[in-house]
């Protein structure tokens, strides 16, 4: 995977990696002792982080060249979200050494990268990004990292939705942004896969086919369990199919089978509080629009939605949304993530 890689009897590769790591804590620590001496002359260390590179995400996916893989290498390849990190693996299989910087269980848009994060970016030979805004706090460490992988958004493409961004008086009538659940219609990630398949057969031309079959199998999966939730959402009657979520993650899936998306506990991302006025404005809608259920999520305290769902007489569910589950859980794929969703919201709603 790694292009000027050392190749030693036993194939490994921990003396490059450490190599690149010291001296990428040599980049950090002489960073910081320039802020110092900056610092002395009237400039601050933090004006010094300021001016860091911070990465800017193009809308265009840039072209990848072939990197140089030897037998006994593999791709190294590194995304942000187990959700992601599924669909790569299914496409990846084998010939790839994945690594996906968000554990189980972490809400995507709060996350802070952390140094080890930056010493992978530094290392990959690719890094798959969500994009559409969902990995905000990641770009000033992908400018640190100054790794020459290319960085590729799987969303880039994809005709995005926009969220309204409430105002500092909770109005909520602030500028859009992106909606970046882009994952919970399924088309959506058929065109991740396409972006995958292609970045990985440009990386690694001697494994293309191999990255086609698997996407082709993987493609036909994801069909499958489109027209599986089409036939499920017609068990709900057309009244219930409204969604009241804790963040409003679910436009996409609810463009694409049928939903209302109604409103939310936490009006943008689980990262900005909702008020008291917001809250007591979402508990008018669940009155007014007869919602049967509220829903949580895996990834973020459910205390506000219990309190809905409590004041309004509601039943309280939790969807799986920025994260997949626990091996068991049945949401620890991307497939399987959306049939336990879909599931859970059948239960509530019908
Ligand atoms: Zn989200």
């Amino acid at each position: 995977m790694l292009k000027n890689k050392p190749t030693d009897s036993h194939g490994e590769e921990e003396p490059l990696k450490r190599t690149k790591l010291v001296s990428l804590i040599l980049n950090l620590t002489l960073a910081i002792l320039m802020g110092v001496c900056l610092s002395g002359c009237g400039i601050s260390l933090s004006k010094l982080f300021l001016s860091q590179a911070s990465w800017s995400p193009p809308e265009q996916n840039p072209t990848v060249q072939p990197v140089a893989v030897a037998n006994d290498q593999k791709l190294s390849v590194v995304t942000s979200t187990t959700i992601m990190g599924d669909v790569i693996s299914s496409l990846g299989g084998d010939r790839i050494d994945l690594v996906v910087l968000m554990k189980k269980g972490i809400d995507p848009h709060s996350y802070v990268p952390t140094p080890r994060d930056m010493a992978a970016i530094y290392d990959a030979d690719v890094v798959f990004l969500n994009g559409a805004g969902l990995e905000e706090n990641m770009y000033k460490a992908i400018g640190n990292a100054s790794g020459d992988a290319p960085i590729v958004q799987v969303s880039n493409g994809i005709t995005l939705r926009t969220l309204n961004e409430p105002s500092t008086n909770g109005a909520g009538t602030g500028h859009a942004v992106e909606d970046p659940h882009v994952w919970f219609s399924v088309p959506n990630v058929m065109h991740w896969v396409g972006v995958i398949e292609q970045t990985l057969g440009s990386l690694d031309p001697q494994n293309s086919t191999y990255y086609q079959a698997n996407a082709a199998a993987y493609l036909s999966q994801l069909k499958q369990l489109d027209d599986w939730i089409f036939t499920q959402v017609d068990l709900i009657p057309q009244q219930n199919r409204k969604l009241i979520t804790n963040h409003p993650a679910f436009g996409y899936f609810a463009e694409r089978y049928g939903f209302e998306q109604l409103g939310a506990v936490y009006p943008v991302n689980p990262s900005a509080e909702p008020s008291a006025r917001d809250i007591s404005a979402l508990e008018d809608v669940v009155r007014e629009y007869h919602v049967p259920a509220v829903f949580t999520e895996d990834t973020v305290n459910p205390r506000l939605a219990d309190q809905v769902a409590s004041d309004t007489g509601v039943r309280v569910a939790e969807l799986y949304t920025g994260s997949l589950g626990e091996p068991g859980s049945g949401a620890d794929t991307y497939i399987g993530m959306m049939k336990t969703d879909v599931n859970s919201i059948i239960s509530a709603l019908k």
